[in-house]
């Protein structure tokens, strides 16, 4: 018998592996997202604690299982295009962060992350106690990924770099990072 998320999914290939929270919690209930519009199956599932399933209003539930599987709190899987995937950084966490709006680009991905690593490197620079490895560093080099990648056309490599600097973002929160908007 296939799994909840299996049958979920519809067999679809994860595009995106994403930690949306930081929490140690084991998860109780898995989130079902809207209907992919690209085919059979859910956009993502996230896998949540009772705090946290509570919670996270960028990640609406169309239904909420029991979770069955040992997924850490704040795993989602995503399933959607690449490009799904990079819209809903943007969304999220991406453009409050940096100001980067992708429609003012075009969606052209490689312009809106060149311009996103543009103001994160700015902004970094200017910070006058910057430490030299703090999560604001490790940031900076998986944008500087997610752009190489975006350059190269390799938008779920870029999807896929972001997923990291998300987690960061969430995380420690954009004031701890010193790179928080002015
Ligand atoms: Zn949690």
């Amino acid at each position: 018998m296939p799994s909840l998320v299996q049958q979920l999914s519809a067999d679809r290939q994860l595009t995106a592996l994403r930690t949306v929270v930081q929490c140690k919690a084991k998860s109780t209930a898995l989130r079902e997202g809207p209907a992919a519009d690209d085919g059979p199956g859910t956009a993502w599932v996230a896998f949540l604690c009772p705090a946290h399933s509570e919670d996270l209003p960028g990640w609406p539930a169309t239904r909420t299982h029991a979770a069955q599987d040992t997924m850490p709190c704040g795993t989602v899987l995503d399933f959607r295009m690449a490009e799904q995937v990079l819209q809903s950084h943007a969304d999220l966490w991406l453009t409050a962060l940096t100001g980067v709006a992708p429609a003012a680009y075009g969606d052209v991905w490689s312009d809106v992350l060149d311009q996103a690593d543009r103001v994160l490197r700015e902004r970094l620079e200017q910070g006058a106690d910057a430490g030299e490895d703090g999560p604001e560093h490790s940031m900076l080099t998986m944008m500087w990924l997610a752009r190489r990648a975006a350059a190269e056309g390799n938008l779920m490599q870029a999807a896929s770099a972001l997923g990291y600097c998300e987690t960061i973002a969430d995380g420690t929160g954009p004031i701890d990072t010193g790179i928080a908007p002015q």
